[in-house]
């Protein structure tokens, strides 16, 4: 198959901007947006709900291998279904929040999540985030950025998302729930959170969203051109 558009990989650590970013960059560029944590999240919430062990892998996997993760069209965000059940509030729960790390370190997981996302990217038009798309999903991504932001702005993003979603968690919990989940991710033994070598480093703490969205777009035209 002809490939329609680039692939487009945008990973960081947790709250940095990059779903909002990359939702953005899709839609200037007609491109589908494909959210990865998503799908880990959405494997997590149902081992949370199956009650098997977050650690257990072989039964984790079992319970991957039995279930279709799909995203639909919707607003203001792309609705996330395990099967016939729509997630898309369930998984930003803060129980899902605090397990998925765990889940997403164990490499059997990775390994079947990485093989339906390069299935999803494969035609291209495609702008994928989470935290080794550059490094490991998509290693010939034409446009790679890693975006950052100091903890603290970070924390405070995650605070007005969560009033928007009627989660209400402090902000020093949410400082120490974002720096747990940054250390697990950047320290687990497969595909660890961290920066491609021929990433863009995009440092976001004072940058508006569209600042962002404008800086990511002039980088695909130059690619497209
Ligand atoms: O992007 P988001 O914060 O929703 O991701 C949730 C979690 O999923 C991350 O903290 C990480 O443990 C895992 N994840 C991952 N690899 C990805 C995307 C997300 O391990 N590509």
């Amino acid at each position: 198959m002809e490939k329609q558009g680039l692939q487009v990989a945008i990973d960081g650590p947790a709250s940095a901007g990059k779903s909002t970013v990359a939702k953005i960059v899709a839609q200037r560029f007609h491109y589908i947006y494909c959210d990865t944590g998503a799908m880990y999240r959405a494997i997590t919430w149902k081992v949370l709900q199956a009650g098997v062990g977050l650690t257990d892998e072989a039964a984790v996997k079992a319970l991957l291998d039995q279930i279709t993760i799909r995203f639909e069209p919707g607003t203001p965000e792309q609705k996330v279904f395990v099967d016939d059940t729509e997630v898309t509030l369930a998984i930003r729960q803060p129980d899902v929040t605090n397990s998925v790390s765990a889940v997403s370190a164990l490499p059997a997981v990775r390994a079947e999540l990485t093989e339906r996302q390069r299935q999803i990217a494969d035609a291209g038009g495609i702008v994928m985030d989470g935290r080794d798309i550059g490094s490991t999903v998509l290693p010939h991504a034409q446009v790679k950025i890693f975006l950052v932001a100091s903890v603290d702005e970070r924390a405070q993003r995650r605070l007005k998302d969560n009033a928007a979603k009627g989660i209400d968690t402090p902000l020093a919990t949410l400082k120490h729930e974002i720096e747990e989940r940054d250390r697990k991710d950047s320290t687990r033994k497969v595909s660890p959170l961290t920066q491609a070598a021929d990433a863009i480093r995009l440092d976001t703490t004072s940058m508006s969203i569209e600042q962002v969205a404008d800086k990511i777009a002039e980088i695909i035209q130059k690619k497209e051109s």
